[in-house]
């Protein structure tokens, strides 16, 4: 009775076949392009003109029937161009509930609309399209540079994915590449750092352009100096797009124009960085601590 998809699982899966060597830009595709369980409406629309104005309403969600719910109730309004940050214990459910925007699980109960139309109205593939998703682990699959920032946008000319790696900082390490942009990673070839490999990450989302963006803890595993560079580059895509950050370091969401704190009861506190120092209460705990 598993009806949802686990795009956890699935990218597991997709890894361990990268290590084993076997994954080419085909497989890649095909991996990733798995018949998804959420179908279209009949009635489905295609995203137009995206603002990026974000809601949920009355939003839960358990994994499956048998156990509790991760969150329950949760309201948000998110404005077009807001730079929004979640923080919060780790298991808390962050994670969760910024995937249910591009739909990897449906809502439980509520509902989650994106310039006041609900999701599930939306073509799944037209949804994706307009989300970018920046993550700790950067998949990339054995194919040179060119061709791993071009799966952003399978259409993007040559000049296209030079200045996407341009935005995200990454061209000038790409040029010090034996062969630049036609250098083969993966398995078999040059292998990057993690900061590196972070850029040819957000190159993609520049390629791909979607006015809205998911930060899930993008530079957590990075030392200081590549998450400086990093830093620097996903703030830079974040101009004028709607963007969930989910920090584990509180240093790098000072400026968001909202805070929102979740906590195993829900959003329990909600503002700017100063206005929730003043509170005193639990952001201000992780904050100090
Ligand atoms: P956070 O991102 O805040 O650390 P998560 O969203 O990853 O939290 O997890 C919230 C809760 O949901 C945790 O209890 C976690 O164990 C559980 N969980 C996460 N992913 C899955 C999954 N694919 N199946 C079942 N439970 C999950
Ligand atoms: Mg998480």
């Amino acid at each position: 009775i598993n009806n949802l998809i686990d795009p956890v699982k699935k990218l597991i899966n997709f890894t361990e076949q990268f290590q084993n060597g076997i994954t080419g830009f085909d497989r890649f595709i095909e991996i990733l392009a798995i018949e998804p369980d959420i179908q279209d409406k009949k009635d489905a629309v295609d995203l137009k003109d995206v603002k990026g104005r974000i809601e949920f309403e009355q939003v839960s969600f358990k994994y499956d029937e048998t156990t509790v719910d991760v969150f329950c109730g949760i309201n948000l309004k998110v404005e077009a161009g807001d730079y929004m940050a979640l923080v919060g214990p780790s298991g808390v459910g962050k994670t969760t509930m910024c995937s249910l925007i591009p739909r990897f699980y449906e809502v439980s109960e509520g509902s989650i609309r994106i310039d006041g139309i609900d999701i599930r109205d939306i073509k799944l593939k037209s949804l994706r399209k307009s989300i970018g998703i920046v993550q700790q682990d950067v998949y990339l699959f054995a194919g040179t540079v060119m061709d791993n920032i071009r799966y952003g946008a399978l259409n993007a000319s040559d000049d296209e994915v030079i200045k996407a790696a341009k935005n995200a900082n990454a061209h000038d390490f790409i040029m010090e590449l034996p062969d630049g942009y036609d250098t083969y990673i993966g398995q078999r070839g040059v292998k990057l750092s993690g900061g590196q490999k972070q850029r040819l990450s957000i190159a993609r989302v520049f390629l791909k352009n979607p006015p809205i963006l998911i930060f899930d803890e993008a530079t957590s595993a990075l030392d200081n100096e590549s998450e400086k560079v990093v830093q620097e580059s996903l703030e830079k895509l974040a101009k004028n797009r709607t963007t969930f950050v989910i920090a584990h370091r509180l240093t790098t969401i000072r400026n968001a124009k909202n805070i929102i704190v979740l906590t195993e009861d829900g959003i329990k506190e909600q503002g700017t960085h100063q206005e929730l120092l003043d509170q005193n209460g639990v952001y201000a705990s992780l904050y100090h601590a």
